[in-house]
């Protein structure tokens, strides 16, 4: 199956948005880990101006205590050298007069040639700047730093402290303490901060002053911060190399990639699943396009009906046989837009007994239904119920035959077969056509002599008039019984619409005998009936029954060919005995209904196994002029009137065919 282009279009948008938001994460996530490193490097910045400033007022403390302990010019002097080398910061300690005079000086053993290339006078401006300032606040103040040029040819950034000195409540002139900027830097700053960071005072506009330490590299993160004194106020700058950001920068961003991934992960995968249910859907579409194809070519109606009753489904096939249409069917209840209005109280009660539960025939049951136009027609409905999933019955689900057309073809081989028994019958006929010719050769033989004897008699004067009438009557008789042969023949002939009717045994033997006698004359058997005494009349279709019995009769004397058996064993006769029976129930009690025995018996050849099983197969015969029909129809026609017809070998050879219809007062004494 081909996929739309669109699919591609939004997975491709989706994984590029996935992308953008990585990347934004990405660089989100290294902007704040950037401005976090600032926030912390300028925090560090304080720290350290703080660690200074605080060294600073720490100083003054120190050398307000230097005066207290050294009154005079010379004690003066020791402290003094120990508080430079403590403190390595201080590059020179001056104590002044009011007036600015040098009283006592005190260089840092570890600075040397400081005063080499210039002298100290031209740092006097500064130092009265700063004293002047000391004056006004009554404190320490410092001057603006300024470079001092060494005689290695190097210099240094120094800054001049004054601090007025007071002692028993009189001021005794100025303690000049001059810093070196670098000293200040690596004696009073915190190291710890300083690792892999670059440390400097700097102007205002950047220019470097003094340097503790330098980073390179020019990707530098910097951050500054004002290291106020009073007098004075300088710039502090921390810098540091800048982190190296790699795809991951920190933990927020590979955690969020990886939340990425599997986002991007868990949608492949529900893409997976979709398209796997997609394929799911198709996969039922098809099932569903297929039982509805298959629901479309059914010819069987099918319904569906719930517990009350209610029609759920109706196929194609339903609707065009009661002619109304899936919409007006679904959801109709009862009673059913196609019962027949007259029939609705009985097929009422039939559902009631459906709903409560009874169990529906497997074969299913007839009905009659009603179309739309008001037609009926004759169905045949299979029921069953319809179990859900949970396994309750939610209704039932019926198959529907319309059974118009068998019911057509039924009635058609009813007619068939009728026009195949008048055809039998007419074969019958048409093979004792000769028979009769022969026989009625008889009687017109006798006519032709009685005629011409009476014309005789009638030429003769003397002839007695007795004679003559004897000859007519005669003439008569052998008319009658040519008439009488004839009429057998024509009554046997003529179809007539079934009727049954209550014969008497004997009429129905009379029909035939002289049809028998025809052939049994020229076989030479003798056919000896014998009707029991009291025996009922039968209900039958006596034109049927009287061609069974003459099948029978001629099947057996057709048996006996000449000589088969030999006239003197004398067992060339055939009998037909009739006789009522009244079958009896396992208890031994008589049943009410009474059947009369019919059983024609021949000494004939009796029947071979082969054909004992096809006897009764229609076309069937092992005789030359045959038609193989005669068997098939006495049966049919027996089983028509509810009896049966059997046989079984005859004593002391030959066969007995015997069958049974029901007597006409067993009928009408039924309760
Ligand atoms: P048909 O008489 O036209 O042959 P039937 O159906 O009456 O047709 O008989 C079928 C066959 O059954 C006969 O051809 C014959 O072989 C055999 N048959 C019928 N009745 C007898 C009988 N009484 N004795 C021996 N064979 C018989």
């Amino acid at each position: 199956m081909k996929r739309p282009p669109r699919r591609w279009l939004l997975w491709g948008a989706l994984l590029l948005l996935v992308v953008v938001l990585l990347g934004v994460l990405v660089f989100l996530a290294a902007e704040y880990e950037e401005s976090r490193d600032q926030e912390a490097l300028e925090r560090d910045a304080s720290a350290l101006a703080g660690d200074i400033r605080n060294g600073l007022v720490r100083n003054v403390q120190t050398l307000q205590a230097l005066h207290s302990v050294a009154p005079t010019a010379d004690s003066w002097q020791d402290p003094a050298a120990e508080v430079l080398d403590q403190h390595r910061e201080l590059v020179r300690l001056e104590w002044r007069d009011a007036g600015l005079r040098l009283v006592a000086e005190r260089d840092s053993s570890y600075v040397s040639g400081l005063y080499g290339q210039m002298s100290r006078a031209q740092a006097l401006p500064d130092v009265r700047q700063a004293c002047e300032s000391a004056q006004r606040v009554s404190g320490p103040s410092f001057s603006p730093s300024y470079f001092w040029p060494m005689s290695s040819g190097l210099g240094m950034e120094l800054m001049e402290m004054c601090l007025p000195v007071v002692r028993t409540g009189a001021a005794e002139g100025y303690l000049v303490a001059t810093y070196a900027l670098p000293g200040l830097l690596s004696e009073l700053t915190n190291k710890a901060l300083l690792r892999n960071r670059g440390l400097a005072f700097t102007e205002v506009d950047g220019t470097r002053l003094a340097l503790y330490s330098a980073v390179t590299g020019n990707r530098l993160q910097v951050a500054s911060a004002l290291l106020d004194l009073p007098g004075h106020t300088l710039v502090l700058r921390l810098e540091s190399p800048r982190r190296v950001a790699g795809l991951f920068p920190n933990v927020l961003t590979a955690v969020v990639g990886a939340l990425s991934l599997a986002l991007l992960a868990v949608l492949v995968l529900l893409g997976r699943d979709m398209r796997r249910r997609q394929r799911a859907e198709t996969e039922v579409a098809e099932a569903l396009a297929f039982r509805k194809a298959m629901e479309n070519s059914l010819v069987t109606g099918l319904r569906a009906r719930d517990m009350n009753g209610r029609v759920t489904y109706v196929n194609p096939a339903f609707c065009q046989m009661v002619g109304f249409s899936a919409s007006e069917l679904i959801g109709s209840g009862l009673p059913a837009p196609w019962w027949p209005p007259e029939l609705v109280n009985e097929y009422q009660q039939r559902q009631a007994v459906r709903l409560a539960g009874q169990v529906l025939p497997r074969e299913g049951y007839e009905s009659v239904f009603q179309r739309k136009d008001g037609t009926r027609f004759p169905v045949l409905i299979i029921e069953a119920p319809l179990i859900d999933a949970q396994g309750t019955q939610t209704g039932f689900m019926s198959a529907i035959l319309d059974l118009s057309e068998q019911r057509r073809v039924e009635e058609l081989n009813r007619a068939s077969q009728e026009r195949l028994q008048a055809t039998a019958r007419l074969a019958t006929v048409g093979e004792m056509a000769s028979l009769l010719s022969h026989e009625l050769n008889q009687p017109l033989a006798a006519i032709a002599s009685y005629a011409s004897g009476s014309l005789n008699l009638l030429e003769d004067p003397d002839a007695p008039p007795d004679l003559l009438r004897q000859a007519m009557q005669r003439v008569s008789e052998q008319a009658e019984r040519a008439g009488r042969v004839i009429k057998s023949v024509a009554d046997f002939v003529r179809r007539r619409e079934q009727v049954r009717e209550a014969v008497a045994p004997a009429a129905l033997l009379d029909a035939i005998l002289p049809l028998l006698g025809l052939q049994a004359k020229k076989l030479d058997i003798r056919v000896e009936t014998r009707i029991a005494s009291g025996c009922p009349a039968v209900l039958c279709d006596r034109t049927m029954v009287e061609q069974v019995l003459l099948n029978l009769a001629r099947n057996g004397m057709q048996a006996m060919p000449d000589g088969d058996p030999p006239l003197a064993s004398g067992l060339r006769s055939i009998q037909i005995h009739i006789a009522p029976r009244r079958p009896q129930s396992a208890d031994g009690e008589p049943l009410r209904k009474t059947w009369v025995e019919f059983a024609v018996t021949d000494h004939g050849k009796g029947l071979s196994d082969e054909v004992r099983e096809k006897l009764f197969t229609p076309f069937f015969t092992t005789k030359a002029e045959g038609m193989g029909l005669g068997l098939s129809l006495c049966r049919t026609v027996i089983e028509q009137h509810g009896g049966a017809l059997t046989f079984e070998p005859a004593q002391p050879r030959g066969t007995v065919f015997r069958f049974t219809l029901p007597a006409a007062d067993s009928l009408s004494s039924r309760p």
